[in-house]
């Protein structure tokens, strides 16, 4: 092997090693997709005047009154055309969609809340601290602000929340408990559904995960990070929970649950202990997170 080769050699293994490396670097810099987002789920009655009518991997619920309805989720953009075919398959209108929510300001849930709302002329009700994020499309999003693929469509608030406002519509009443931490204006969602004449406490989970990158420890755009996480542990524990539900389906297990539901057969979304066990867990995770962080900085 002649000289020249062997340098071939090394100067093509460090150009492919840079390559690997940009590459890598530019597939973290986007923000993550994951492909069940925009996998069709059907639509379905979950109790009392509350429905599922998100696809496989987003959840979005509709709550229908007689003064129109509130959906909850707005998802991606390309999923809007999806969620208006679940709420039709259900026999309601789209059109209806007189109060718009979210689970929290990043774009697997609220991307689409701009098109929805020229749609339906829905009014955009979102948590304080989520406001700046989503009317500037996620561009003052702590992590993601400067994330291709995390930015969308900036839309119009049209109602400031804060801890613990009721949102009411036809005799139905959701209340939102700031769970930040994973958002600054984190949103839980609860209300009380009756089915066969008894009343269930109904629990939309906003987020609980710390995602990979999140800073927890010396965190410049988001100081108070850790407290908030603290105090959405405190929030979570305090709420009743019967029927458990969330942002996403994987948090309730919804793919498990969704074929137990059958007529006259308990409602598979009744689980309590489901609940407090995903918490624990969850914030087990936090804590190992945080500890990880804080003795990496000292
Ligand atoms: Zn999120």
């Amino acid at each position: 092997m002649s000289l020249t080769t062997t340098n071939m050699r090394q100067n093509f293994t460090i150009v492919a090693r840079l390559l690997i490396l940009s590459l890598g670097s530019a597939v973290s810099a986007f923000a993550q997709v994951s492909p069940d987002w925009t996998d069709p789920f059907p639509p379905f009655h979950i109790a009392g005047n509350l429905y599922y009518v998100g696809s496989k991997g987003l959840a979005s619920y509709l709550v229908t009154t007689p003064q129109g309805n509130i959906l909850i989720n707005s998802d991606l953009e390309a999923n809007v055309p999806m969620i208006q075919a679940s709420i039709e398959k259900l026999g309601f209108k789209f059109k209806d969609t007189k109060i718009l929510l979210i689970s929290h300001a990043h774009w697997d849930h609220a991307a689409g809340s701009a098109k929805i709302k020229e749609m339906t002329g829905a009014s955009y009700m979102v948590m304080e601290g989520d406001v700046p994020v989503v009317e500037s499309g996620g561009m003052s999003d702590f992590q993601y602000g400067q994330t291709p693929g995390a930015l969308y469509p900036p839309a119009k608030v049209d109602r400031v929340l804060h801890d613990g406002d009721e949102v009411k519509l036809g005799g139905t009443a959701l209340v939102a408990h700031l769970t930040p931490g994973h958002t600054r204006g984190c949103t839980t969602w609860t209300m009380k559904v009756t089915e066969a004449g008894r009343t269930y406490n109904v629990l939309i989970l906003g987020s609980p995960n710390v995602n990979p990158g999140y800073k927890l420890v010396d965190n410049k755009a988001y100081p108070q990070i850790a407290q908030d996480y603290e105090s959405m542990w405190r929030v979570l524990k305090s709420l009743p929970c019967d029927i458990f539900l969330g942002a996403h389906g994987s948090y309730f297990g919804m793919e498990q649950k969704y074929p137990l539901l059958k007529n006259g057969q308990p409602n598979s979304f009744i689980d309590p202990q489901g609940y407090q066990k995903y918490i624990t867990q969850k914030e087990q995770d936090f804590r190992t997170e945080l500890a990880k962080q804080s003795s990496a900085v000292k």
